[in-house]
C-alpha cells in the first residue's frame, strides 16, 4: 500500500482486521510529504465501519476529540436568509406503504398561507427528531425501535482529522499491518503492464501482488504510473479550493451538527470539535482569489483564530477507473468531491467495502475489477449529482458565482430527479449506496423546490385525522427533544 493519510490507514486497518489471513499488509508513508490534513465531518456509516472491527466508540471519541453529528445546517444556500437542515434520519414515517412527505405536502398545500413555492408553518424538519436536537443543541444515543420517528435518528462524528489517521494506523499496527516510513521515487513495472514494485529514495524496495495506491492527490500509481485518465467536474463544480483555519472553542453549546453557510464565491464550513472549531472556505478561484477567500473567512470567524489559515487546491471528478492492472485507489487517489455533505470519507469506507467484497485470491480476475469500477463509478456519479444539486436550485442571483451555479446546464440524471419530484413527489431509490430518500426530500424542500402533486394514496386519510395526526407527530418529537440532554454536557459523561 502507498499512502498513510486516512484512506490509507482506514484501508489497512480493514484488509488486517477483516481478511487477515488472507493477505499481508505492508504500507509506505512519508512523514515529509505529510497528509492532507483535513476531513473532520462524516456521515453516519463511519459508526458501521468501527463497530465491524470491534473499535469502542468512547475511546474512538476521546482519541480523536469527537463529537456528535445529527446532520448539516445549510444557510443561505436556498436564498439568503434561508436555513434548514438536512439531518441523518427519517421525516415521520411511512403510513400504509406511502412515504411520510407525501401526506407532509397534502396538509401544506391544503394551507392558504402556503402557497407552492414558500416555507410553510411547519417546516418538514419539526417532524424530524434529528433536526429538532440539532435545533435545541441536544444529543443522546438514539433507543428504543429504530423505526419510531419519536424516538430514533441516525448521527455521525465531527473529529480532529489529524487524529484519526493516528488512531486508525495504531489499530492496524497491533493487528499485523507493517509500516514503512519513507518517499516512493520509482515505481517498477511488471512485465503485463502492472506495478511490481515500489521503490523508496534509499533504495529500499516493496514488492506486492497488489497495490492499493492511497497516495492523495498526487495518485502516484493509478494516475501518475497507470495513466489512467482524469474525468473532470468542474463545469458542475467549479470549486477547486479552500483555506482552512482552526478557532477557538466559543463559550456556551457544543453544536452537533457541521453548519455549511453559502459565500459569494462558494461556501464556509465550520465543524464543532471538542477541543477548537474548524473552519473552511470553499470556493471558485475563477470567481475569488486567494487573498479575498483567506480574509472572507478570518472575517467570519466567531472566535480567534489558532493558526494562519492554510490554501489547499483541487478540482471535482475522478479517475475513470478506480482499479486498474493490480492498482487499486482508494480515497483522493481515486477522486473528489467537495466536503459540502462530508462524503469523501464515505466514498474510502466504500471502497473498502468493495474491494474486500471483491478481493482477489491469486489473480486479479476482470469481474472483480469491473465490479469494482461500476460500483465506485455509481458512488461518485449518485454524490456528484446530489452536491449540484445544493449549488443549482436557488433563488440567489447577488453574485456572478451563484448567477452561473443557478443559470449551468446540469446533468440529465439530476435534471429528471428534479422534474419527477416537482411533479410527483417522488424519489426514486437507487439499489445500493447514498443519498437515501430522506436526504433528498430533505435538500429538495430546504432549496425551496415544493412539489405540485403528491402520491395520491396519500388523499385516502380524513382531512381532519391527518392533521390529528401530524400534530400528534410534531408534539411527540417535541415533547422528546425537551428531556433530551445537552450536547456538550453528554459528550463529557459518554467520552469521560
Ligand atoms: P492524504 O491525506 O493526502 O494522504 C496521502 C498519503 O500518501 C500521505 O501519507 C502521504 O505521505 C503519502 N504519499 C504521497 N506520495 C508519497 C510518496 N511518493 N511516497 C510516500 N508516501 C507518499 N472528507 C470528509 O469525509 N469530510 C470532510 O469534512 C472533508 N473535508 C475536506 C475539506 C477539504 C478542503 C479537502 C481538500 C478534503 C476534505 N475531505 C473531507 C476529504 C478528506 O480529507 C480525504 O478524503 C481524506 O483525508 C483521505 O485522504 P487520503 O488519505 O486519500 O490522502
Amino acid at each position: 500500500m502507498l499512502g498513510g493519510g486516512t484512506a490509507g490507514w482506514m484501508t489497512a486497518a480493514a484488509l488486517v482486521g477483516l481478511i487477515g489471513s488472507a493477505c499481508t499488509v505492508e504500507l509506505v508513508e512519508s512523514a515529509e510529504i505529510g497528509v492532507v490534513g483535513v476531513g473532520e465531518a462524516t456521515l453516519p456509516h463511519l459508526r458501521g465501519f468501527l463497530k465491524t472491527l470491534g473499535i469502542i466508540e468512547a475511546e474512538f471519541m476521546a482519541a480523536t476529540h469527537a463529537t456528535y453529528k445529527l446532520g448539516i445546517e445549510f444557510r443561505d444556500f436556498a436564498n439568503v436568509g434561508d436555513r434548514y437542515v438536512h439531518p441523518f434520519g427519517t421525516f415521520g414515517r411511512p403510513f400504509e406503504g406511502v412515504d411520510f412527505h407525501h401526506y407532509w405536502l397534502r396538509r401544506h398545500h391544503s394551507l392558504p398561507a402556503s402557497p407552492v413555492g414558500q416555507k410553510p408553518s411547519f417546516p418538514i424538519g419539526e417532524y424530524c427528531l434529528g433536526v429538532m436536537a440539532a435545533e435545541h443543541r441536544r444529543f443522546a444515543h438514539p433507543q428504543g425501535d429504530a423505526d419510531d420517528p419519536t424516538t430514533s435518528y441516525g448521527y455521525a462524528y465531527q473529529f480532529d482529522a489529524t487524529r484519526f489517521a493516528p488512531f486508525m494506523r495504531a489499530w492496524a499496527q497491533m493487528r499485523g499491518a507493517r509500516r514503512t516510513e519513507g518517499i516512493v521515487t520509482t515505481v517498477e513495472r511488471n512485465d503485463v503492464g502492472g506495478v511490481a514494485a515500489l521503490v523508496l529514495a534509499d533504495g529500499r524496495r516493496t514488492e506486492g501482488d497488489l497495490f492499493i495506491d492511497c497516495s492523495g492527490f498526487r495518485s502516484l500509481l493509478l494516475g501518475e504510473t497507470m495513466t489512467e485518465p482524469w474525468e473532470d467536474w468542474s463545469q458542475w463544480l467549479p470549486c477547486d479550493r479552500a483555506v482552512a483555519v482552526a478557532s477557538a472553542s466559543p463559550d456556551g453549546p457544543i453544536e452537533p451538527f457541521t453548519q455549511a453557510t453559502a459565500m459569494p464565491a462558494g461556501w464556509r464550513w465550520r465543524i464543532p470539535l471538542r477541543h477548537r472549531v474548524g473552519n473552511g472556505y470553499v470556493y471558485a478561484s475563477g470567481f475569488l482569489d486567494d487573498e479575498g477567500a483567506r480574509d472572507a473567512l478570518l472575517a467570519a470567524l466567531d472566535t480567534p483564530p489558532l493558526a494562519e489559515p492554510r490554501l489547499l487546491r483541487f478540482s471535482a471528478g475522478r479517475r475513470r477507473r478506480s482499479w486498474v492492472g493490480n492498482v487499486v485507489a482508494i480515497g483522493l487517489a481515486s477522486g473528489f468531491l467537495e466536503p459540502l455533505e462530508s462524503t469523501s470519507i464515505h466514498l474510502v469506507q466504500m471502497a473498502i467495502t468493495h474491494l474486500i467484497e471483491r478481493f482477489p485470491e491469486r489473480v486479479v480476475e476482470a469481474i472483480d475489477r469491473d465490479g469494482f469500477n461500476a460500483a465506485v463509478d455509481a458512488d461518485y456519479d449518485r454524490i456528484r449529482d446530489f452536491l449540484i444539486l445544493h449549488y443549482h436550485a436557488t433563488a440567489r442571483n447577488d453574485s456572478p458565482f451563484w448567477n452561473h451555479m443557478r443559470t449551468m446546464t446540469i446533468p440529465d440524471s439530476l435534471a429528471d430527479r428534479i422534474a419527477l419530484w416537482r411533479r410527483s413527489a417522488h424519489v426514486p431509490r437507487y439499489g445500493f449506496g447514498l443519498f437515501l430518500e430522506p436526504s433528498w426530500v430533505a435538500v429538495l424542500l430546504g432549496q425551496n423546490i415544493v412539489p405540485e402533486g403528491w402520491d395520491q394514496r396519500a388523499d385516502l386519510p380524513d382531512g381532519a385525522a391527518l392533521d390529528r395526526a401530524l400534530d400528534t407527530l410534531r408534539r411527540s418529537i417535541h415533547d422528546r427533544v425537551a428531556v433530551m440532554p445537552d450536547h456538550a454536557a453528554y459528550l463529557q459523561r459518554a467520552t469521560a
